[in-house]
């Protein structure tokens, strides 16, 4: 493959899809160049016998200004309203109300100690209790928020998600990874094509892939950080700054392992089980997503890494639920996916979040390069960082910068369709 085209767009996830839809908007010549073998990256959605199954994001978060809500009537999706289960227990299986409320109080104590650290503190574990009853849990619930540990986590950048976080959740009836992927319909994706360099002379960029050399005027980088740092990409030495701040914002770690239930009427839909409240090592099971005769479990952080380096994580979830509701729901659950997002060779994760001391990394990451280079992903966004939605805007962000700063100069190649 060779071309010559305006803009490449590096990488096929929201925040790619998002850049393409703008820049198609406005006529210019792009390519988009996908290394993986479907559109979405962390947005997937499967199908179990006929039912849709999202094995990265499912929640639309701050739904009601989130971009994808306001887009999925139009593409011809139905949104779900429905309360998320989160924080209740269903039938306080394994945790008593008392405890349930305690550990929730916990949480919050928590939370509030993080909004009044010191200043020079940016590590979220320093303000864990010694020896606190419910540190387990903490420890858990930021698993899931921000798939990994306490120590390894920026308390600004904690707060500054948390601050923008309007806390209202709604869901995709066919799948909000079918949605990004139809967004994605009628765009100039190439996939299969892992691009393997960017260099740049006085005037344009060469996007290397193993299929040919494409020229452009300018591109948009949105790969996962754990992608950009590790070297997958060469860039110009220049950018030794973005590929440092990414290593700052490592993807922390989630997973899901979804399973059929035979007789799903004795569980009530749309209610969670939490696998232990004593270890930070558990998961959060989901029951009957949408009333689908399905449970979801989602396992994060630490324990996620240590399924996906050798245990059986269906075997974990499946001790963890026989431990809730007794052994005979082993012959009800019948496994029909699981993810491994750490090993997913074109991703390598699941979701960014600064190290301690690193929160600036977002703004570096996100600042474009001689107005040719320009990066956009969820890790790029300062606030709503972590998300699909944040993805999307990271995306059009990166849109506007290249419309902006080129559109006079060096996109003047000669696939340029407007003049
Ligand atoms: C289990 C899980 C649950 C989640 N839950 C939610 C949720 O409920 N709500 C929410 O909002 N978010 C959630 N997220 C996060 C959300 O899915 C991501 O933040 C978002 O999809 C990231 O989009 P992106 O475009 O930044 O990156 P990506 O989706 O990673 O897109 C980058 C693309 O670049 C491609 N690529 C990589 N290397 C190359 C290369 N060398 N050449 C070309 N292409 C390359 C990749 O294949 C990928 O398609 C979840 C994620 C996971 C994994």
């Amino acid at each position: 493959m060779s071309a010559d085209v305006d803009v490449v767009v590096v990488g096929a996830g929201a925040a790619g899809i998002a850049a393409a839809r703008r820049l198609t908007e406005v006529g210019l010549s792009l390519a988009v160049i996908e290394a993986g073998d479907r559109v979405g990256g962390r947005a997937w959605t499967i199908r179990h016998e006929g039912l849709p199954i999202d094995l990265g994001c499912g929640w639309l978060h701050s739904a009601e200004r989130n971009p994808w809500t306001a887009l999925a009537p139009d593409l011809g999706f139905t949104i779900d309203r429905t309360l998320p289960p989160w924080g209740r227990q269903f039938r306080n299986l394994g945790f008593p109300a008392s405890d349930q409320m305690a550990a929730r109080a916990a949480f919050a104590s928590f939370e509030q100690r993080l909004r009044q650290a010191p200043a020079g503190s940016d590590r979220a574990a320093d303000l864990l209790e010694e020896g606190g009853t419910w540190n387990p849990y903490l420890e858990a619930v930021s698993s899931y928020i921000n798939g990994t540990d306490l120590k390894s986590l920026s308390i600004r950048d904690y707060l500054a998600f948390a601050d923008a976080d309007t806390g209202v959740n709604w869901r995709l009836i066919e799948g909000y990874g079918a949605l990004i992927a139809r967004a994605a319909a009628g765009l100039p994706i190439s996939l299969g094509m892992p691009v393997s360099a960017i260099e740049a002379d006085q005037s344009r960029l060469a996007i290397v892939t193993g299929s040919g050399t494409i020229r452009a005027g300018a591109a948009i980088i949105t790969v996962s950080t754990d992608v950009l740092a590790s070297g997958a990409i060469r860039l110009p030495a220049a950018l030794g700054d973005h590929v440092e701040a990414a290593s700052r914002l490592p993807l922390g770690l989630a997973d899901k392992v979804v399973f059929a239930i035979d007789r799903p009427d004795e569980l009530e839909p749309d209610t969670q089980v939490l696998g232990n409240p004593h270890s930070a090592k558990t998961g959060s099971y989901h029951l009957r997503p949408f009333g689908r005769p399905l449970i979801e479990g989602f396992i994060c952080g630490a324990a996620a890494r240590e399924l996906e380096a050798g245990e059986d994580m269906v075997a974990f979830a499946q001790d963890e639920l026989a431990g809730l509701f007794g052994t005979g729901i082993r012959r009800r659950l019948k496994p029909v996916a699981q993810t491994r997002w750490a090993k997913s060779p074109f991703i390598r994760g699941s979701y960014s979040h600064a190290l301690p001391g690193c929160t600036d990394a977002r703004a570096i990451l996100a600042s474009p390069w001689d107005e040719r280079i320009f990066f956009a992903g969820e890790a790029c966004s300062t606030q709503d960082f972590s998300t699909a939605h944040g993805a999307y805007q990271t995306g059009l962000d990166a849109a506007e910068a290249v419309l902006s700063s080129h559109h006079s100069t060096r996109l003047g190649g000669p696939a340029r369709r407007d003049g």
